[in-house]
């Protein structure tokens, strides 16, 4: 990618030192609400991925020996940073990946104070283990101990939240840490590093900026790197995994979805519409959000009345606006790199050759959905597009597409959704909207979710587990599972 001049230039975190990458690389950070380069960040190499590595392997020893409370102390200082950094910190996440100011603003920065406290909180239970009496003569106990050096690799679309849960629970447990953000939205996470270079002991967090095809494999194989955390798509967890088939590695995998949000003839119809047109796939971020419902079951007899629900919230001016992203009456960001904006028309165009039906949307490109503003004509917008079909084996229903598209699918019974629900690779999170009791526990136990929300959607928090099941992954970026368990027999 070009580099162009005159742009603020960011740098890595390596041992506690602010480093350029290796013969001072650098790549450009593209605004996608403009299609312009607005930053630089560097493009390491794996040079620099394994000085990072061993930065953080040197570290380990000493961070791993500090009390649960030491560690806690510094987790505290790292949530008050980001608390009182919080405007500068939205701003750059919206500028480098296009997820909307007052999206950000209001409900990114508070989130990420909580995840760093509440690992706080956790980093004495890392270490917690159990007493098992054998026998009167033998003593069983468990202690659990940190793994040592984890690699977090991030994806573009929740940059500082992806950071976030790695960085924060990897830490509480007592690992040290080499973070990779995406190349395509760099910026928010390197000026994070760069806030909390000082919190804690040098090596103990390094985040290394550089292409996922070139210094990936470096990062995952190296052998002084105990566990790999990775949020982000199939694709990128079968090369990982390959790299690492030689000596293989705990792993834990944050990958896509395919979500269905099911309304039966029952649902608040309302409720289930502003859901659907707001905060589980219309977003602030145009639905690229891995537990988007880009499938709607709705029960046969109120498809009509949903399809004219949501159409009339996207047409309303005053609940749906297209704009500059740091402006906070823009509701919708654009795509947040070009060749993802690529892929998503080239999916609309596909659900239209295979048959499906345009309900809502289908335009894209700044001129065409913002022709006031001359400035975003080059950026990468979508029109938050619905299409409709009865097959539930269309490509654009089985693949993931990220981006604000969703297919609505009419069913009939509940055991026919149940099984078009089921019916993909995937396992994130499905959505269940009904006012029967028996019928929500039913949909909840037969799902293959990770997540399921009744009445509502996307609802995650600190002391819920989240994660996938399927395609969509495993383990989950907790206290747990950034800590292992030992066993010990005395002999009394
Ligand atoms: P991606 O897989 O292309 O990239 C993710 C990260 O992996 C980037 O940092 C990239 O540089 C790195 N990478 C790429 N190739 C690599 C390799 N060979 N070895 C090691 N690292 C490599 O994903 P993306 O396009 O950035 O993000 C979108 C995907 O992330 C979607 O599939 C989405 O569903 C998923 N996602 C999942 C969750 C979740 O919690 N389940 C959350 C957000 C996003």
């Amino acid at each position: 990618m070009a580099v162009s001049t005159d742009l603020k230039e960011y740098q890595n975190l390596i041992g506690g030192e602010l480093r350029a990458a290796t013969g001072g690389a650098l790549t450009d950070s593209i605004d996608p609400s403009t299609g312009k380069a607005w930053a630089r960040v560097p493009k390491s190499s794996k040079e620099d991925a394994v000085t990072a590595i061993e930065a953080a392997q040197k570290a380990f020893p000493a961070w791993k020996a500090l009390s649960a409370g030491e560690r806690a102390a510094c987790l505290r200082d790292a949530a008050e940073i980001i608390a009182s950094n919080g405007g500068e910190l939205a701003g750059l996440e919206t500028q480098d990946n296009g997820w909307v100011i007052r999206e950000t603003s209001y409900g990114l920065i508070p989130v990420l104070q909580q995840v760093w406290l509440d690992a706080a909180g956790k980093a004495s239970e890392a270490n917690r283990g159990q007493t098992v009496p054998m026998s009167p003569t033998s003593l069983g106990y468990t202690l659990r101990e940190p793994y040592g050096v984890v690699v977090g690799i991030t994806p573009w679309n929740a940059p500082l939240f992806t950071f976030s849960i790695k960085a924060a629970y990897a830490l509480a447990a007592g690992n040290t840490v080499v973070i990779k953000p995406s190349e395509q939205s760099a910026v928010s996470s390197l000026h994070l590093a760069n806030l909390l270079k000082d919190v804690f002991p040098e090596g103990v967090l390094n985040v290394i900026c550089g292409p996922g095809s070139e210094i990936g494999d470096t990062l995952v194989e190296h052998p002084a790197v105990d566990k790999v955390s990775l949020t982000g798509s199939g694709g990128t967890a079968t090369s990982i995994a390959r790299a690492t088939a030689g000596k293989p590695k705990p792993m834990i995998l944050e990958l896509g979805g395919k979500s269905a949000n099911i309304l039966f003839e029952d649902a608040n119809i309302e409720k289930a519409v502003e859901a659907i047109s707001s905060y589980s796939i219309f977003t602030g971020n145009s639905g690229q959000l891995c537990v988007g419902s880009s499938r709607l079951l709705v029960h046969r007899s109120i498809i009509d009345q949903v399809a004219d629900g949501i159409k009339n919230y996207l047409q309303n001016p005053e609940l749906k606006q297209f704009g500059p992203t740091m402006d906070p009456a823009t509701t919708t960001g654009p795509i947040a790199n070009k060749s993802q904006y690529e892929s998503i028309r080239s999916y609309i165009q596909l659900g239209l050759d295979e048959g499906a039906e345009l309900v809502y949307g289908g335009r894209s490109g700044g001129s065409e959905l913002i022709p006031d503003r001359s400035d975003l004509a080059d950026g990468y917008w979508i029109e938050p597009t619905l299409l409709k079909t009865e097959s539930n084996t269309l490509r654009v229903c089985q693949e993931e597409i990220f981006g604000p598209v969703s297919v609505m699918i009419p069913f009939d019974t509940e055991e026919e959704a149940i099984a078009l629900a089921n019916g993909t690779e995937f396992g994130l999170a499905a959505g269940v909207w009904t006012k029967d009791l028996s019928r929500a526990h039913r949909m909840v136990a037969s799902l293959e979710a990770g997540n399921v929300w009744v009445n509502t959607y996307a609802r995650v928090g600190v002391d819920l587990p989240f994660g996938g099941v399927k395609s969509s992954g495993f383990g989950t970026d907790s206290i747990e599972d950034y800590s292992r368990e030992k066993a010990c027999v005395i002999e009394l």
